[in-house]
């Protein structure tokens, strides 16, 4: 009988160490979360801008965070000021229609009109 204690308590054990072990290599947010990168933030809101300057070679990989299509770089372009999405005057229609205008990966209702240079 002591036995058996004795492997009851070893199991506990064991099964404590793996619990503890399992909620310190856990990650905070959950693995694959989109994260956007948020280092243009301050600039944009310290400058005070309302717009961007960006040539059509930059934007030419870009696409709608939207739609996923590629930017119709001749109509209106937006790009939040938050996390650098883009959008085309279509997609920020619809989000003001459908989701509170705010942006699609971070929530933010700033955006800057984008001037197409060259
Ligand atoms: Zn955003």
């Amino acid at each position: 009988m002591p036995r058996l204690f004795a492997l009851l308590a070893m199991i506990a054990g064991v099964l404590l160490l793996a619990r503890t072990m399992v909620e310190q290599t856990r990650p905070g947010p959950s693995p694959g979360t989109f994260r956007a990168k948020r280092s243009h933030r301050r600039d944009d809101t310290a400058a005070g801008g309302t717009e961007i300057h960006l040539t059509r070679s930059e934007l030419a990989q870009v696409r709608d965070a939207l739609t996923g299509a590629p930017l119709a770089l001749d109509d209106e372009l937006f790009r939040c000021a938050r996390c650098d999405s883009f959008y085309g005057v279509q997609s920020v229609r619809a989000l003001a229609n459908d989701n509170a205008a705010r942006c699609v990966s971070c929530g933010s209702t700033q955006r800057l009109s984008v001037v197409v240079d060259g």
